[in-house]
């Protein structure tokens, strides 16, 4: 290359890349290999946009040119040099792509050293992009030619301190190449057995030819193309961890070959976290689309349901056109069709997971289980795949997850539905009065405890058969209820019709407009009262989720049902009848509306109620000094 020092020119990097060049060049990694990988990935990336460029019919310097990667070293000079035939760069392009922080990596590993995060633990877990390479290098000189036929060639030259300088080139022919003056410490990366070392480790399936000393060293065979028995388990590991830089092995991988009805090599993965530390921002998601080997786009989001974007993984289809453009991918019937392939192989890989690897399905559904949620709520059409996935607590689970399978299997014969009670957390609903009658008929009933469960249940009729129903409906359908309504009437003693007449009307008028209705209660046991949704409604289940957001909603009038045989009852009944200006009446009638609020965490604001528990607790210890006279 002849240097033209005439047209020479000094310009500066920005700031934020002099801060990550002084933090690269001046200290010692142990994982400062990872420059190979991130120079080839780049090559590899600029070979994939020119094949792009070819086949969206645009005129390209050099069509014939082979795509390739070319590694060559000097150990005597401490050079190394690496060269792609790929898309290039203008000048303008040097100066951007090189001079500015394009990376998102390095971006992230900026933002993870002002947390205090060690440079040397996050070296490995993301690239740094093409600035790794002055972890080796002394000075690297960029030469390039765009694709473009008009574009002329450049000079990029730097020694990694404050300045790149910029000259032009004589480079006849299209591509980049990065020559590398190594540093002294760095001379291992002048020998053929470590370079292919490195290769081997970082970047054995990149799609094109890496040549050294004009024989390929890397494997190449896009893994997604191979027959799955083929492919050992490590391979997958290894892929996994090239094509997302998580070092966690991953849940689960499937391997889909398939010609009809459409053609499909991929690869999926289901990772092990959905944050993979505060350094791996995932901000980009979605799979690789390859059209016969040709990388279409890095990340698609349309060929998975919105609800699976935590999948990682390639899909290659030779049934999408090979001149297709980025903006037409999302509407072609190809995609559509390989939407549901991969949609019904992935999920039922998770169900097979879930049965034969319960502990590993666990992790899974405490890292994923809003995806399957949301996905119950937004696809009707996938909600038979996705039903067997979900889990929930139970008032029998004893603090396990169940599977509605669980749930049915227990259920008894006469058992007409699946039972859901929603609230908080599990301590605040097994209190429920809700559940007294459920628990004195030893019926299961499913604790919903997530707010997404309300979006689920709305969307949810039945499972197997079983139409699911909210405890606080009014007319719960419960086996052999009215034989034990009848038998407790004849045993226990109870408030009498014409008391609970006056009592249900002093409860309307202390409540006003909060109440619909007062009636006696057919299943409740312990509890004085509950509140029962009037003529149910999807409505309620969604209520807890608006809260959640931020949207202040009332609490919508409630059926509020009595227990006529509850001591405080019969005390507040006598007391209607007997001492009606008894102030204790009314303020009794509010905490116990209050109450029920809380228990169904549908409480505004739970401190207004102490100046009432006060006149409450003054009224009984004042009694009690009474009964003392
Ligand atoms: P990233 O690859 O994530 O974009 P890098 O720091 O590795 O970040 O590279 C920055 C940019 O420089 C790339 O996006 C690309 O535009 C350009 N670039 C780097 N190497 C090459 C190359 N060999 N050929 C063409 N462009 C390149
Ligand atoms: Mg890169």
């Amino acid at each position: 290359m002849t240097e033209e020092m005439t047209d020479q020119e000094t310009l500066e990097f920005r700031a934020q890349v002099q801060q990550l060049l002084n933090i690269l060049a001046n200290s010692l990694y142990t994982e400062r290999e990872i420059f190979m990988r991130e120079l080839i990935s780049n090559a590899s990336d600029a070979l994939h946009r020119v094949q792009f460029e070819m086949l969206t019919n645009r005129e390209v310097l050099d069509p014939d040119a082979e795509l390739a990667i070319r590694v060559a070293f000097d150990a005597e000079a401490r050079t190394l040099t690496i060269a792609d035939t790929g898309i290039g760069m203008t000048r303008e392009e040097l100066i951007e792509n090189l001079g500015t922080i394009a990376h998102s990596g390095a971006m992230a590993f900026l933002q993870g050293l002002e947390q205090g995060q060690r440079p040397d633990d996050m070296i490995g877990q993301f690239g740094v992009g093409f600035y790794s390479v002055f972890m080796v290098a002394e000075q690297v000189t960029v030469t390039s030619r765009s694709y473009r036929p008009a574009a002329s060639a450049w000079h990029w030259t730097s020694r990694g301190d404050s300045r790149f300088t910029l000259s032009p080139a004589a480079q006849e022919t299209r591509g980049t190449v990065v020559e590398i003056q190594l540093k002294e410490d760095a001379v291992e990366f002048a020998s053929a057995w470590r370079l292919k070392q490195v290769i081997k480790k970082h970047s054995d399936y990149v799609s094109f030819p890496i040549y050294m000393e004009d024989e390929v060293v890397n494997q190449q065979v896009a893994l997604w193309r191979q027959q799955p028995q083929m492919v050992e388990e490590q391979e997958y590991q290894d892929f996994y961890r090239q094509l997302t830089l998580d070092l966690q092995t991953p849940l689960l991988h499937i391997h889909l070959v398939a010609d009809a009805p459409v053609n499909v090599r991929s690869i999926l993965y289901v990772p092990r976290q959905l944050e993979r530390g505060p350094l791996r921002l995932r901000t980009d998601v979605g799979l690789r689309l390859y059209s016969r080997k040709v990388l279409i786009q890095d990340y698609n989001t349309d060929l998975l349901p919105e609800y699976l974007r935590f999948v990682e993984g390639v899909v290659d289809s030779e049934d999408l056109p090979l001149n297709i453009s980025r903006e037409t991918v999302q509407s072609s019937a190809v995609m559509r069709q390989l939407q549901k392939a991969l949609t019904g192989r992935l999920l039922k890989a998770l169900r097979e997971m879930a049965e034969e690897r319960p502990d590993d399905y666990s992790i899974f559904w405490s890292e994923f289980g809003p995806f399957i949620k949301q996905g119950v709520a937004t696809n009707p059409l996938d909600q038979g795949d996705l039903l067997p996935l979900l889990r929930f607590h139970s008032s029998r689970s004893d603090g396990e997850l169940i599977s509605l399978a669980d749930y049915v299997a227990r259920m008894g014969e006469d058992q007409g539905a699946i039972y859901y009670i929603l609230g908080d957390d599990r301590a605040a609903v097994s209190h429920s009065p809700h559940l007294d009658v459920f628990k004195a008929h030893g019926l299961e009933v499913l604790y919903l405890l997530d707010p997404l469960d309300g979006f689920v249940m709305q969307s949810l009729r039945e499972y197997e058969d079983k139409p699911f129903q909210n405890v606080d409906d009014p007319d719960l359908d419960l086996p052999a209820l009215e034989k034990e309504d009848a038998e407790a009437e004849a045993a226990g003693e109870s408030v009498s019709q014409v008391e609970f007449d006056q009592l249900a009307a002093r409860f309307e008028r202390v409540l006003g407009e909060q109440v619909t209705e007062v009636k006696p209660s057919k299943v409740l046991t312990d509890s004085p009262c509950r509140l029962v949704s009037p003529a149910g409604g999807p409505e309620r289940d969604l209520r807890r989720v608006r809260r959640l957001l931020g949207q202040e909603v009332d609490t919508p009038p409630k059926l509020l049902e009595i227990n006529r045989r509850h001591p405080l009852i019969q005390n507040l009944a006598r007391l209607v009848v007997n001492r009606p200006d008894d102030a204790v009446i009314d303020a009794a009638m509010e905490q116990l509306w209050e109450n029920l609020l809380l228990l169904e965490g549908l409480h505004p604001n739970p401190a207004q109620m102490v100046p009432r528990i006060q006149v409450l607790l003054a009224a009984a210890t004042e009694r009690i000094g009474d009964n003392d006279d």
